[in-house]
């Protein structure tokens, strides 16, 4: 199994957040975890990354059968992982060009390869930039600083593209984005998107996935996921909403 979460349970601050999640991710698929506000969608991207808010009491994350859980964040994504945070932080006084060269290298040397050349680099980034559209002039401004939004998660996506990672979480990647930034965004995913990779999209909406189809689409409410189905489902989500997955919901049928 590519990525698998066995009865995650994680607490923040004595509180329980997540309250036991199982997923299982095979190579080539794509998986969507939709569900309302504060389910714990976001938390379980940060659990899953390392975030040392949170206090896992219980269960398991695998990456290829190795436990994430025994790993710091950094070592994590060395071993594959790389995470789209909903909101990415602004980082004043580096450069763009500078952090993605820096997350590069330390990757290769966690591999034990050498580091890239500026030369194989730049050629690297171009090809990367205008796959996802990317205007000239981000290389040489700070990270994210004075980014809209769309151009934030634009740049995310640059940064995945030249990790090339195994598993990648991209937490409401849609949010921020007009219609013709989604589509580039989305079209830029796809074609980083293949048969050895496995891929997670948070997303509140259902927009997003008309444009990146998921295999399987999964609810979060409440800290659990409560029901998976096939793509049908999240336009089933669409049209109903959350409430009658919920224990509380009605059932009219
Ligand atoms: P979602 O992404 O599904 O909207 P979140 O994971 O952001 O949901 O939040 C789930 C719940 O966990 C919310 O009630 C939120 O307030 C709480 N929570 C998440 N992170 C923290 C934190 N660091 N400190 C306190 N509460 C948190
Ligand atoms: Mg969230």
């Amino acid at each position: 199994m590519l990525f698998e979460l066995e009865d995650l349970v994680a607490n923040v601050e004595g509180t329980p957040i997540l309250r036991g999640v199982n997923l299982k991710v095979k190579e080539g698929e794509i998986h969507a975890i939709m569900g309302p506000n504060g389910a714990g969608k976001s938390t379980l991207a940060r659990v899953i990354s390392g975030h040392p808010d949170y206090e896992v009491e219980k269960g398991s994350i695998k990456l290829l059968g190795a436990n994430l859980l025994a790993l710091d964040p950094a070592e994590r994504s060395h071993a594959g992982l790389f995470m789209s945070f909903q909101y990415p932080l602004e980082i004043p006084g580096v450069s763009n060009i500078t952090f993605l060269k820096a997350s590069l290298n330390a990757h290769l040397k966690a591999r034990g390869e050498d580091p890239i050349s500026d030369t194989a680099f730049y050629t690297l980034l171009e090809e990367k930039m205008e796959l996802l559209e990317v205007k000239r002039e981000f290389k040489e401004r700070n990270l994210n600083e004075g980014f809209s939004g769309g151009e934030k998660k634009r740049n995310e996506i640059l940064q995945m593209a030249l990790l090339t990672p195994k598993v990648a979480i991209l937490d409401e990647t849609d949010s921020g984005l007009d219609i013709d930034a989604l589509r580039v965004v989305s079209k830029g995913v796809n074609q980083l998107m293949h048969a050895g990779m496995g891929l997670i999209l948070i997303t509140h909406y259902q927009r997003l996935l008309d444009y990146i189809r998921p295999d399987v689409v999964h609810v979060m409410i409440d800290g659990k996921i409560v029901q998976s189905g096939d793509a049908s489902l999240a336009l089933e989500l669409e049209e109903k909403g959350y409430d009658w997955l919920t224990p509380e919901g009605t059932d009219d049928a």
